[in-house]
């Protein structure tokens, strides 16, 4: 099974590129942002959620998980996952290698998508013209959220480096170019299994 964790700060592009990887590779596609806000509005795990993500906080890794390990679990025939916007702390990491390992399987690389912070603060502010999230509309919000990934999520690439599994693309340039480089990331590892 292929296992792919897209790993990047908010507004790299990773739904994108992420969407473009799945029909690549055959992929199921899991964004944990995605899942939380498809929740139906009146439950109150949709409230507690968007009670963390409109303040461009992480939803807290208990629920977070059950949400994750529930996804998957419904695709039991995919021949591979590409994890999108998870896992976003080390206690993420550990559980999805736990979980991955109960099912006789692994990750098998994370690809980060490497864009500067100006940069990132600028594309959130025009996409937020069109998603209509709040917490790509104010500034505050997304600097916030980049604070969040500095401190709780760039650790991730650590773990994943010390298990040899970690490879980053230059995450600037058209969208195929993009893609074109995550490809070559991911058939590398994918050769050298
Ligand atoms: P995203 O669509 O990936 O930008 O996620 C939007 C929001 O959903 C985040 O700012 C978090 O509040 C929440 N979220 C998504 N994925 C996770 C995760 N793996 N851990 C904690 N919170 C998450």
């Amino acid at each position: 099974m292929l296992n792919i964790v897209l790993f990047g700060p908010p507004g790299a592009g990773k739904g994108t590129q992420a969407e473009s990887l799945k029909k690549h590779y055959g992929l199921v596609h899991i964004s944990t942002g995605d899942v939380f806000r498809g929740l139906d509005p009146e439950s109150d795990l949709a409230k507690l959620a968007k009670s963390y993500a409109d303040n461009g906080n992480l939803v807290p890794d208990d629920i977070t998980i059950k949400i994750l390990e529930s996804e998957v679990l419904k695709h039991p025939d995919a021949k591979g996952v590409i994890y999108d916007g998870f896992p976003r702390t080390i206690a993420q990491a550990e559980a999805l290698d736990q979980f991955l390992a109960n099912k006789g399987t692994a990750v098998t690389a994370m690809v980060g998508i490497d864009v500067p912070e100006e940069e990132l603060k600028g594309r959130l502010k025009n996409r937020a013209i069109d998603s209509g999230r709040p917490d790509d509309a104010d500034p505050k919000i997304i600097q916030n959220r980049i604070a969040v990934y500095n401190d709780q999520t760039a650790p991730v690439a650590g773990f994943y480096k010390n298990q040899n599994k970690y490879a980053a693309v230059n995450g600037v340039g058209s969208i195929s170019d993009i893609f074109d480089r995550l490809c070559a990331a991911i058939d590398e590892v994918n050769v050298s299994l």
